[in-house]
């Protein structure tokens, strides 16, 4: 299928490794322009060659900055302003005990997973509007609908940003061509997974491959999810016959999530 996408830009966070890396590398293979965010720049560069020489039809760009800091903003809409195409990704907040989370904690979380994502919606929500086509993804988690108590700050955070998608999206955007959507990971096999999986391990005197093994048996598809997969939907949420897919919230989860909405 073509997606009818080609020559699009593209804003991707948090883009050098995992699910944003796998975001990037999707859409770049559709003939879409992307400006790939992090903030260490030897992975970023990294990953950004890799791309360049596996789409070398497309540009592919760096910015080395923190996408949850208004200086790191600035300096990615430094380097263009008119994105077609934005998806949003950061780190997710760290998991614990809610009774050891102080202010700082919860701000930090709000900043990165909730107001991070909305300050680019709102540099770039309009100027979509005005052309005519845009699209917004979230990068969020399986935990908005299916929440753990220990990831209280990555629910609270999201859940924030989820009602406000939830309005944005239906509001005189919609009508412009601009949709919003959130999507949803359940377990990925990231760097990000495999730090969770050590640190179960550790707690539970067990292996890292035990705990692989007893988190991939709580998953119907008996496997963690790969990030191409996840970035192959990402795009398909870009494209133009997705264009009648707005404010909902996408589970990509093997199954994992066990209500019917
Ligand atoms: P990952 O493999 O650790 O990759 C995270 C990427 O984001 C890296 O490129 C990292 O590079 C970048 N990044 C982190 N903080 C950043 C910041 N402040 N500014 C700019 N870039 C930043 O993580 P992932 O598994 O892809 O997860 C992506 C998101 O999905 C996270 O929010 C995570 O909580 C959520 N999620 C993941 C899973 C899963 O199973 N993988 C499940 C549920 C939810 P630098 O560190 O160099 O900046």
């Amino acid at each position: 299928m073509d997606l009818g996408i080609a020559g699009k830009w593209a804003l991707v966070g948090g883009a050098s490794k995992g699910l944003g890396l796998g975001c990037a590398q999707a859409l770049a293979h559709e003939g879409v322009n992307v400006i790939m965010v992090a903030r260490g720049s030897e992975a970023l560069e990294a990953s950004a060659a890799e791309l360049r020489r596996a789409a070398p039809a497309v540009q592919v760009l760096t910015v080395a900055a923190d996408i949850t800091t208004t200086a790191g903003r600035a300096a990615i809409f430094g380097a263009r302003s008119d994105y077609d195409i934005v998806v949003t990704n950061a780190g997710g907040p760290p998991p614990g005990d809610f009774r050891t989370w102080d202010r700082d904690a919860w701000i930090a979380a709000v900043d990165a997973n909730m107001l991070m994502p909305i300050e680019l919606i709102k540099a770039t929500v309009d100027g979509m509007a005005a052309r005519g086509y845009g699209r917004i993804v979230n990068i969020t988690s399986s935990a908005v609908k299916a929440p753990l108590d220990i990831l209280g700050l990555s629910n609270g955070a999201r859940s924030g940003l989820t009602g406000f998608v939830a309005g944005l999206a239906r509001s005189p955007v919609a009508a412009r061509g601009v949709t919003i959507n959130n999507l949803l990971p359940g377990a990925f096999d990231t760097d990000r997974l495999k730090g969770t999986l050590r640190n179960w391990a550790q707690k539970g005197g067990t292996t890292v491959e035990a705990a692989a093994d007893t988190r991939r048996k709580a998953i119907p598809a008996g496997r963690f999810g790969e990030p191409a997969e996840f970035g192959a939907v990402c795009a398909f949420l870009c494209s133009m016959q997705a264009g009648y897919i707005t404010g909902q919230n996408i589970l990509a989860d093997g199954g994992a999530y066990p209500g019917t909405y």
